[in-house]
């Protein structure tokens, strides 16, 4: 009889097995006949469960890196599309007052990408794959539970290094700033030269690291030290380095 091995798990088959004699502790001239002894297959199974640990962690890893690749794709494509906002209007969205069509003074991140709707092909831009964050069909409804990306609300136009977007993992700025490039208070996150040593990525998503967008529409992968030099780097007001986000 033909012993199926599929679907059903071994060590349920194995009662099965060593009665039907595929399985079992074999004399010396049977061991000879059969393929695999008990003692065989144990073994067996040993070998693949150190494989199969041995292998997790790099697959595991490999994902990991697929994911951050893919997020680096939404920013870049958030960083253009905030870009040819700018071309059309003169200034990027947090810049331009609601009854324009942007969304200065609006305390929300998520509100920077809504009134983006002309310029982003999909709200699934804005959902980071390594983010559990809840995807919706449509950008106009988009709140900051859609949103996996902060936005960089200090950026003017002629600062191609700022920060404009980035992963909201982000950590170590002082909360509940006032920004006055986009006209809100109380609700900034700010990285002063105070704050940037402290900048750097927590846990919650790409192991510690983050992906961000600047002014020139690039996106890249930082590590914190990386994230540091950026944001000394941003070119923000003259050595005061206020560089202020909104979270979502
Ligand atoms: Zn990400």
């Amino acid at each position: 009889m033909q012993t199926s091995f599929k679907s059903i798990p071994v060590r349920q088959q194995l009662p099965r097995l060593i009665r039907s004699g595929a399985v079992g502790v074999l004399s010396r001239r049977q061991a000879g006949d059969r393929a695999f002894t008990l003692l065989e297959l144990l073994i067996s199974i040993a070998i693949i469960a150190v494989l199969a640990g041995l292998l997790l962690p790099a697959l595991s890893y490999a994902k990991e890196k697929a994911r951050r690749a893919q997020c680096i794709s939404n920013l870049k494509q958030v960083s253009l599309a905030m870009q040819e906002f700018s071309f059309d209007h003169e200034v990027y969205p947090w810049r331009l007052p609601p009854v324009d069509g942007g969304s200065q003074t609006m305390t929300q991140a998520a509100k920077s990408f809504q009134v983006m709707s002309n310029y982003l092909t999909t709200p699934e831009l804005l959902v980071c794959p390594s983010d559990l964050r809840q995807r919706i069909d449509s950008i106009v409804l988009v709140k900051n539970t859609n949103v996996s990306y902060f936005v960089g609300i200090e950026a003017q136009e002629d600062q191609p290094n700022i920060l404009i977007a980035g992963d909201r993992n982000i950590e170590g700025g002082r909360p509940k700033r006032n920004c006055p490039v986009a006209e809100v208070y109380n609700v900034a996150t700010e990285f002063s030269k105070v704050e940037i040593p402290n900048a750097g990525w927590s846990k919650a998503m790409h192991r510690r690291r983050g992906n961000i967008a600047l002014g020139d529409g690039s996106a890249h992968q930082v590590s914190a030290p990386e994230l540091r030099d950026s944001l000394f780097g941003s070119g923000d007001d003259e050595g005061a380095f206020n560089n202020h986000i909104l979270l979502p």
